[in-house]
């Protein structure tokens, strides 16, 4: 679970700043994401990087896995400029050894290798397009409800040999179980089986925000699609390379890996 008390202190908003209005409020750890609202003409940058303001003055800041420190916002109007510096907290990710997966999923073969290259391109191709929609604002809900059996940022070390760190949450859950969008978005990739995660749903919630659902045993939603939070857009299965059925979602910003339970907070019962 997640060390709630670090979110509690990291939840902050400020007010209304000479003529630059500025209200934050999100989670500044590791994982974490702020939500951002000013004037819609004023200019946003993180550490000197653009970051995309919607026409109505939205933002959204992300931090990855390994980000903690401090962070410089500013945010320009006309003639003035408001500076916030934001503290991201350190976090502790855990290690998991997981064995016994099918050798060929772990080192794939020369033709395995080429087709998860071309999986990879369409997802790329996929987030290339970003819609400029806050849709995030309709807010947010839990995908499934089940078991927790996968965190954000541990590293997962498969027959021995360590990969990426894990960029998602997984939750079990019987085969077929409805999955639902975590928020409102545009359905921007939806794929009947990738060689890592199966059957795969994307979804872009605007400003370069997405999740993604997969090891599907059903989609149940078409690309280009608008959704609504809570709508079913698939079943939880076990297709790719699962070793049961769960739901792994992930979401990101841009190409940064969020921290979906940070973003969701703890599941419902
Ligand atoms: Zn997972």
């Amino acid at each position: 679970m997640i060390r709630l008390i670090a979110l509690v202190i990291c939840l902050w908003s400020f007010g209304a700043d000479a003529n630059v209005p500025l209200s934050l409020d999100g989670h500044a750890v590791e994982g974490g994401l702020m939500f951002g609202k000013t004037d819609a003409q004023a200019r946003v940058t993180l550490d000197k990087k653009s970051v995309l303001v919607s026409k109505e003055g939205h933002f959204l800041i992300g931090f990855g896995r390994d980000s903690a420190g401090i962070k410089n916002l500013e945010v320009a109007l006309r003639n003035e400029i408001v500076r916030r510096e934001i503290n991201v907290v350190d976090r502790d990710f855990k290690i998991e050894r997981i064995n016994g997966l099918p050798g060929k999923k772990v080192t794939p073969d020369p033709k395995a290798i080429a087709r998860i290259a071309k999986e990879k391109a369409q997802i790329t191709d996929a987030k290339r397009a970003s819609d400029s929609t806050p849709h995030y604002l309709s807010g947010f809900g839990w995908p499934v409800i089940g078991r927790l059996s996968g965190v954000y940022g541990s590293q997962r070390v498969l027959n021995g040999k360590p990969r990426r760190p894990h960029y998602g949450t997984d939750v079990a859950a019987p085969t077929g179980s409805p999955v639902r969008a975590i928020a409102a978005g545009r359905v921007a990739f939806v794929h009947s089986g990738m060689f890592f995660n199966g059957k795969t749903v994307l979804i872009d919630h605007g400003l370069g925000l997405r999740s993604v659902y997969i090891h599907l045993s059903d989609a149940k939603v078409t690309k280009d699609a608008y959704v609504a939070a809570g709508d079913v857009i698939g079943a939880v299965g076990a297709t790719g390379r699962a070793t049961g059925p769960h739901l792994h979602f992930g979401v990101t910003h841009n190409a940064t890996p969020i921290d979906p339970e940070v973003l969701l907070g703890e599941m419902p019962r």
